[in-house]
């Protein structure tokens, strides 16, 4: 049930308008809301549907047409962030004048709550596939040039694909192409990659099909979905990652962003939990980032070590957390993240709390 909400819901309510020159058509909408920034502005615009969401909080806004006329591939998304204003900027193919900009599709000029706003998916092309370790690869997707989209940070997306007959759809977390070494600036994406780190189970029914892709192909990539603010990384003191296997992916966007942004921190830890030596992703860009940064420091714990590992063993406990976890002072802020398998997490979240952590200083990354 799909209705505008009046300003009961939301202080404010967006708007938006449209005008044209001979070449361009612009839409253009006032969302009310400071602070906007283009990790809130999905735009899509293929076959001459234009459908912009602009995410508000909890809410999202969209403006979804059947456009008059064709436009070009390609087009420019202008966010004036203090005043809130986005611009979309559209070429048109030919000169014509438009009467309208198009006809109003199903959700189009409503602003719902993102939870009831039905996930949208774009088709994207696996450009390139590189080992990690035996069972995990890094997929590199890029996006249409009619696509206007960015991952923030702890969100992950929604991969689709169709598995003998059926829709299979599965969450995985971009991340950066590499761990970046010098955090003097947050490494920047371009825009047009989605880089995923994923492990192949050699029963899964999704990794399988995914392994099977080949260079050119085609895969349906959602809207991000999650939970995480950066706002609780602002002014943190110690930062702790406790991730497991592939529960690895959101930290390292969280990492780059926690060295080059978040000027009051002192340490940064990542507890990361695997099985053997060997499924231990990015090991090496991790120990280099430990040597060159001295607030960072990472300690690997193998739950099935060969005999030869003379570093931690055992699964995540208690006595593990309270040991390997020390802030830099007393009562420093602090964050802990955690991600990994269910049980994994959901015990995390339980010693962490005998621990005396209290719920905002905890983030636990899950669907
Ligand atoms: P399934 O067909 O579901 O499982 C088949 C078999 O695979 C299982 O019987 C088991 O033998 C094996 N298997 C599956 N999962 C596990 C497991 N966790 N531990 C041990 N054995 C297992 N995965 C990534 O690789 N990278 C990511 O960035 C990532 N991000 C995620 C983000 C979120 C929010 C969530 C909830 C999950 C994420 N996952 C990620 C996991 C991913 O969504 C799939 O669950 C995973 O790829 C397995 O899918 P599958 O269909 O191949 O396996
Ligand atoms: P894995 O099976 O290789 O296990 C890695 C480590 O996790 C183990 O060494 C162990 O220390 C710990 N572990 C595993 N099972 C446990 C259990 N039952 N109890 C306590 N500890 C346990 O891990 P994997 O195959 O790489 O799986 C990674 C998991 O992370 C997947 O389940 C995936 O769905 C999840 N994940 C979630 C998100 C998210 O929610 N945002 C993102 C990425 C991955």
């Amino acid at each position: 049930e799909r209705k505008v909400l009046g300003a009961s819901a939301r202080d404010t309510t967006p708007s938006y308008d449209w005008f044209q020159t001979d070449d361009m058509i612009t839409v253009v909408i006032y969302t009310k809301q400071k602070g906007m920034n283009a990790e809130l502005v999905i735009v899509d615009c293929q076959d001459k549907r234009l459908r912009g969401e602009i995410i508000l909080d909890d809410y999202s806004y969209l403006v979804e047409v059947d456009l008059d006329y064709e436009v070009e591939d390609d087009f420019a998304v202008n966010i004036a962030e203090k005043i809130g204003k986005v611009e979309i900027i559209l070429k048109k193919k030919d000169h014509s004048q438009w009467k309208v900009l198009g006809l109003p599709l199903e959700g189009h000029n409503t602003l719902i709550r993102r939870k009831e706003r039905g996930l949208f998916y774009r088709k994207c092309k696996l450009v390139s596939k590189t080992e990690v370790t035996h069972d995990t690869r890094l997929f590199c997707f890029m996006l249409p040039k009619s696509t206007h989209l960015q991952v923030p940070i702890g969100q992950h997306v929604y991969l689709k694909q169709i598995i003998a007959g059926t829709e299979v759809v599965k969450p995985y977390t971009p991340l950066l192409p590499f761990l970046p070494l010098d955090f003097k600036e947050p490494f920047c994406q371009d825009g047009a990659h989605i880089y995923l780190m994923i492990k192949i189970y050699s029963c899964g029914l999704f990794t399988q099909a995914l392994d099977h892709l080949q260079i050119g192909d085609d895969i349906s990539v959602s809207n991000p979905e999650g939970n995480f603010e950066k706002s609780q990384v602002e002014a943190l003191e110690d930062l702790f990652l406790l991730a497991a296997g592939t529960g690895f992916t959101p930290m390292v966007k969280l990492l780059n962003f926690a060295l080059t942004k978040v000027d009051c921190l002192r340490t940064v830890k990542l507890i990361f939990f695997n099985k053997k030596e060997d499924d231990i992703l990015w090991r090496n860009q991790l120990e280099q980032l430990a040597l060159r940064d001295e607030r960072f420091e990472v300690q690997f714990i193998l739950s099935e070590p060969k005999e030869d590992w003379m570093d931690k063993r055992g699964k995540i406990s208690s006595a593990l957390l309270s040991e390997c976890m020390k802030r830099s002072k007393k009562d420093s802020k602090v964050l802990i993240c955690i991600c990994g398998p269910a049980p994994f997490t959901e015990q995390g979240l339980q010693y962490l709390k005998d621990l005396g952590y209290s719920q905002e200083e905890i983030h636990a990354f899950t669907a």
